[in-house]
């Protein structure tokens, strides 16, 4: 580090005993209007860098999905996202969410369809809930290995993001912890698992699609030497640059194929430590192979924006937007996947009153006032008039009222347990 950095060495160092800066990155549509008057993220324009940590479990606005915490650096995938539309993107490695609410929050309710995918069971419990709060339903969850999806769905994505697990180098600050997982085998072990993982992912990609590809650690062996082993003839793929990188980065070339890799450094930035790259597979996009998604479709028992497709799978019922169900992939609807749920148990789920696009016209509001938050919270009764009352804060879902109980995610139990 210290000869990659030369002069810059000891800034770093001392960035590193500094507290990490909070930031959040705003959802595009509930997220209007907050944190109006904080710094911004350079390079998202939602990002916002807080001048504190707030307590976001208590916050009712983190509990409606109005925002997400995320480091800044990793905002930075947002520069390499295409704008065609609709897009078929896959995120490898996608818990707890970062990158995941961020691709949806571009791609919108028309945009295409994302697969989340983590093979991790417990990971992937967080990133259920992250992404029914962020409540932009063009997501399937996934708990496959790269291997899988490369062997049954080559060329089938626009976009493949490989935020691989690594060293972790850049979080030392942030999460200490991470220093005492470190050894140079343990660098050495994720490099190898990097290369196999690259080639799956590699092998996903569509012609005119892009690979992402990101780590949080700035071990060279993780990230461009990976990456120039693996583009070493790269006839069919041309390296992406960013026009206009944004100041606080530092641009690394690599590789014959003339590679081009970016470092977000702490001492330079808000975010922590981070390494993305990415390449496009040259040819031009063709027609997806995509099949309507042929599954059960089902009335639902409400009134649904009118984009939304409600399906039944096992007992519940779940929704995918209109776009998200007619590029789907082929074969894929017989096997294991969730989507986000509408409605279980007899009820609305907790997911449905989370929605970005409101459920005022299918359910009495019931606008929670500043006081009552924290009561909602602890589950205490409130009166009620209705079968289901759609619970909402400064204008956003965060639940429901139903036999006069509230719905708490799961998160708020844990959180009410522990306490
Ligand atoms: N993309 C996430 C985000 O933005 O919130 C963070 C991903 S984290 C850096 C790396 C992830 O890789 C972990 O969630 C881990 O479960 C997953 N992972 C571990 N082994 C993997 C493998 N063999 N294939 C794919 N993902 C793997």
């Amino acid at each position: 580090m210290k000869a990659r950095l030369g002069e810059e060495w000891p800034a770093f160092l001392s960035a590193l005993d500094t507290p990490p800066p909070t930031s959040v990155r705003l959802h595009p549509r509930k997220g209007e209007g907050l944190f109006s008057s904080v710094a911004g993220v350079p390079w998202h324009p939602l990002g916002r860098v807080l001048t504190n940590r707030p307590h976001f479990e208590s916050d009712p606005l983190w509990h409606a999905g109005a925002y997400y915490v995320q480091e800044a650096s990793g905002m930075s995938v947002r520069l390499f996202l295409p704008e065609g539309k609709p897009l078929r993107v896959i995120d490898l490695s996608a818990a707890p969410g970062g990158k995941a609410t961020l691709v949806l929050g571009e791609i919108g309710w028309e945009g295409g369809l994302l697969v989340a995918n983590d093979p991790d069971p417990l990971r992937r419990v967080a990133l259920r809930e992250n992404l029914e709060r962020w409540g932009i339903p063009a997501y399937i969850i996934t708990g496959r290995h790269p291997r899988w999806w490369a062997e049954r769905y080559p060329g089938a994505f626009d976009v493949v993001i490989l935020d691989a697990p690594c060293s972790g180098e850049g979080l030392w600050r942030r999460d200490p912890k991470a220093l005492c997982l470190w050894s140079p085998s343990h660098s050495q072990r994720m490099q190898r698992l990097q290369r196999s993982l690259l080639f799956s992912a590699l092998q996903l990609v569509a012609p005119g699609g892009i690979l992402i590809y990101s780590t949080c650690t700035y071990a060279p062996q993780e990230n461009e030497e990976n990456l120039a082993y693996v583009f070493s003839e790269a006839a069919a793929w041309e390296p992406i640059e960013w026009t206009s990188p944004p100041p606080a980065v530092q641009t690394v070339a690599y590789g014959e194929a003339g590679g081009i890799g970016y470092y977000f450094y702490p001492h330079r930035g808000p975010g922590e430590g981070f390494f993305i790259s990415a390449w496009r597979r040259r040819g031009k996009r063709g027609h997806f192979r995509s099949v309507p998604l042929r599954i059960s479709r089902k009335k639902s028992p409400y009134v649904l924006p009118h984009e939304l497709l409600a399906f039944s799978r096992g007992e519940g019922l779940y929704g995918l937007t209109a776009t998200a169900a007619e590029v789907f992939l082929p074969g894929l609807a017989e096997e294991k996947w969730e989507a986000f749920p509408l409605w279980r148990h007899s009820r609305p789920s907790h997911a449905a009153a989370l929605l970005d696009r409101g459920m005022q016209q299918a359910f009495p509001e019931r606008v929670l006032e500043e006081g009552e938050f924290d009561a909602y919270l602890r589950g205490e009764v409130f009166s009620f008039r209705f079968p289901f009352e759609w619970v909402t804060y400064q204008g956003r879902g965060i639940g429901w009222l139903y036999r006069g109980r509230p719905s708490l995610p799961l998160t708020w139990k844990r959180f009410l347990r522990n306490r």
